[in-house]
């Protein structure tokens, strides 16, 4: 992603290709907090893992009849279709926020090895 406000050694900031003569002064505002976030380099979903405590959650199998999953971080309950969340592009709980790390399918493994 880009950055839209510019800064020059002296210190002088502004949005890029608009000069402040264009920008009403209602938003002056607005764009200096843009400024300060875009100074931080970091993107919406990392600022997103600092806001809570940074832990990580992993959605395990709770219903395997259902396909019923749950997250570890906020006990919410979500039943897919079919497979799992990261086959179904869960890369965050849309619960809690929170990154799934990974996901826990203890009873499927335990049906593979009963195959064998
Ligand atoms: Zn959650």
């Amino acid at each position: 992603m880009s950055k839209l406000i510019y800064r020059e050694p002296n210190g002088n900031w502004g949005v890029k290709g608009v000069s402040w003569a264009e920008i009403p002064d209602g938003l002056y505002g607005a764009l200096y907090k843009l400024k300060d976030y875009e100074e931080t380099g970091i993107s919406p979903a990392q600022v997103r893992t600092l806001t809570d405590d940074g832990s990580l959650v992993v959605w395990t199998r709770e219903d395997k009849e259902h396909n019923v999953w749950r997250c570890t971080g906020c006990g919410a309950l979500h039943r897919f279709e079919t497979d799992g969340p990261e086959e179904n592009g869960f890369n965050c709980c849309p619960y809690c926020g929170k990154i799934i790390e990974g996901t826990d399918e203890e009873d499927v493994l335990d049906e593979e090895a009963d195959e064998t």
